[in-house]
């Protein structure tokens, strides 16, 4: 199988991003056949989001602001 670097447009955000050939290579060896929807940027920030909802619920400036997100 021979992959190149390749332009996707960004899901979120719109900006064009290569998924370059590696990490391509990398996607296919984790079994997934889908190309990214994200680009970089926006996958940080989902991740930061997620770590956000798993994580400590104690702050009331937490739970404010997810409600604010759940609206
Ligand atoms: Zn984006």
């Amino acid at each position: 199988m021979i992959l190149e670097d390749k332009s996707i447009q960004c899901c979120v955000c719109g900006t064009t991003f290569t998924f370059t050939a590696g990490e391509r290579r990398f996607y296919a060896s984790k079994g997934l056949t889908n190309d990214p929807g994200r680009c970089p940027k926006c996958r940080k920030e989902r991740k930061q989001q997620n770590r956000g909802l798993s994580g400590s619920w104690s702050s009331y400036a937490d739970r404010a602001k997810l409600s604010r997100e759940f609206q």
